[in-house]
């Protein structure tokens, strides 16, 4: 994250109050301003800035009232808050505190400390994604890891369920694949790995998710897409990967396919009907693809 495209929200009912932080701040920042708390809200939601200097002091929602709001919406909740105030009041700097901002400045404002705080708080927040894009991404192959999935799964399944496009799920498992770390050792079989990571990111596109889900599953949630393409997107794979020779070794796949019905009430049963389909896959002598079937209604 380069500071340039760093973004502050600046939320205050004064717009004398909003011209002056700005002007501060707009040299080095993207600076967005809110005159309410609705409309931090909204703001926050679509654009998710950098950091938030809020306002206490509003008519209709308060500055606390919103900063309990932005923490308990997923898509907000990390983004830092420092209340700006002109009541100095011991009482309200532990309440804001206690509700997850990080910091609080009080008015008038001046610019060095308000120039300081926000530019300690920004690298922290920098230094907090980074650490947080470390933990998502799968050290071996460079492909994001489970928890990464779990974290941006539930958002694809409520885009796929509001706009009633479909989703579906590929579950691809390198077959034998214990055997060639048995007789050709864990450094091959790592490398095996890797170069299929490699060539799976470059086979989806950038808003499919592709998740290195165990040793070596791979999972890719493809949205949107149906059941007929993402069978046809499979077999592409599995085809090509017969020919790839990752560590000059022949490798095949099995892959279960599963695409997500208003049965599955959670992630984890599309899940499960995916891992039933790559189940019957290795069943059926490996190196094929299966689909797993509509769950019944119950
Ligand atoms: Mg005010």
């Amino acid at each position: 994250m380069t500071k340039a495209k760093v973004t502050v929200l600046i939320v205050d009912d004064s717009t004398t109050n909003l011209q002056v932080m700005a002007a501060i701040l707009e040299q080095r920042y993207q600076v967005k301003a809110a005159t309410s708390g609705e409309q931090c809200i909204a703001i926050a939601t679509k654009h998710k800035p950098d950091l938030i200097l809020l306002d206490v002091v509003m008519p209709d929602m308060d500055g606390f009232a919103v900063c309990r709001k932005l923490k308990s919406l997923p898509e907000t909740k990390y983004i830092p808050i420092i209340f700006v105030t002109g009541r100095d009041e011991v009482n309200d700097e532990e309440q804001g505190l206690r509700l997850g901002a990080v910091d609080y400045i009080t008015k008038p404002i001046r610019p060095l400390i308000l120039s300081a705080r926000v530019d300690t708080h920004i690298t922290l927040k920098q230094q907090q994604d980074k650490l947080h894009e470390l933990a998502m991404i799968d050290q071996l192959t460079g492909l994001t890891n489970r928890h990464y999935m779990l974290e941006v799964v539930g958002q694809k399944l409520a885009r796929s369920r509001r706009h009633k496009t479909p989703l579906s799920i590929l579950l691809i498992d390198i077959d034998h694949f214990k055997s060639i770390n048995d007789t050709r050792g864990h450094l091959t079989g790592d490398l095996v790995l890797r170069q299929l990571g490699e060539f799976l990111k470059d086979q989806f596109r950038v808003e499919d998710s592709i998740t290195r889900f165990g040793g070596e599953e791979f999972l890719v949630i493809l949205e949107p897409c149906n059941e007929e393409q993402a069978i046809a997107k499979a077999e592409e794979i599995r085809k090509d990967i017969e020919k790839l020779q990752p560590a000059n070794i022949d490798i095949t796949v099995s892959i279960g396919v599963a695409q997500l019905s208003n049965r599955d009430l959670r992630f984890d049963q599309l899940i499960k009907r995916a891992d039933k389909a790559l189940y019957e896959a290795k069943g059926k002598g490996r190196n094929c693809t299966v689909l797993s079937s509509l769950p019944k209604a119950s």
